[in-house]
């Protein structure tokens, strides 16, 4: 099976890496957020399955033109940028895994990663918009990969404090036990569970810093099962989608 999401441009990085077969599929399946830290896309040596990012929002993209793999590329101010390089039924690379340490990357039977352009250390609220992208996007893993969906219940606290002095290192509060990252979080073994890199065992970054994955997790939950018409709403997603792309299209 291979599986690349139609909605989502496939940019495949110059280092041809797409995507490994899991190494512990006995482990649940697990979605994993990071943010770039830097306001461009990547020629990542070892991608994320996604990136994510919005022009012209004050947490993500500026407006203008900016680097991509294959040359610089015109952006217009509300262009969602969503590019997918590694398929999503193998794993992808965008945590640290030192030599000697269990395995991050690789751990479960899917380990899905994105990257959101934008930074960790913003210290204000996420706009509405940024939410409204990544709650888009983990619905739509959750449509592709359906065995996620308890996922969306399933989450670490949120932390007390996310500030690179509180949460940066490999020892913090914050990050999960190497039994927790194998079997599952919240005493719930084997559960389906999502987290930010600040919380995986082996990993010193802490983004995503101020995202609230409670609220991105309702937001994606209100998508997957709407009230009122359904059929109509899911519809009025994909069009909404297409017509990005479209956009997206026409600009270059
Ligand atoms: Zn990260």
């Amino acid at each position: 099976m291979s599986l690349w999401l139609p909605e989502y441009e496939k940019v495949v990085m110059p280092s041809k890496r797409t995507g490994d077969t899991p190494r512990h599929p006995e482990s649940p399946p697990r979605i994993v957020l990071h943010t770039t830290e830097g306001l461009r896309t990547f020629d990542y040596p070892w991608p994320p399955h996604f990136t994510l990012g919005l022009v012209g929002d004050k947490h993500s993209l500026p407006a203008g033109t900016y680097w991509w793999p294959d040359g610089n590329r015109k952006v217009y101010n509300g262009q969602e940028i969503r590019l997918q390089h590694c398929d999503l039924a193998l794993t992808s690379y965008a945590l640290l895994h030192r030599s000697g340490d269990p395995d991050t990357n690789h751990r479960g039977s899917h380990c899905v990663q994105v990257e959101i352009i934008s930074k960790a250390a913003w210290p204000d609220e996420w706009s509405d918009q940024m939410y409204a992208l990544v709650a888009s996007w983990l619905a739509d893993i959750v449509e592709a990969l359906p065995e996620l969906e308890p996922a969306l219940d399933n989450y670490p606290a949120y932390p007390a404090e996310w500030s690179e002095k509180g949460s940066w290192g490999f020892d913090t509060p914050y990050r999960m036990t190497w039994t927790e990252w194998r079997d599952g979080i919240n005493g719930r073994i084997g559960a389906p569970f999502i987290c930010a890199h600040l919380q995986v065992p082996g990993n010193d970054h802490w983004d995503t810093g101020a995202l609230n994955i409670e609220r991105l997790t309702s937001m994606a939950k209100a998508i997957l099962h709407p009230t009122g018409s359904t059929f109509e709403q899911r519809v009025l997603r994909r069009l909404r989608i297409l017509e990005a792309k479209v956009k997206q299209l026409e600009a270059r």
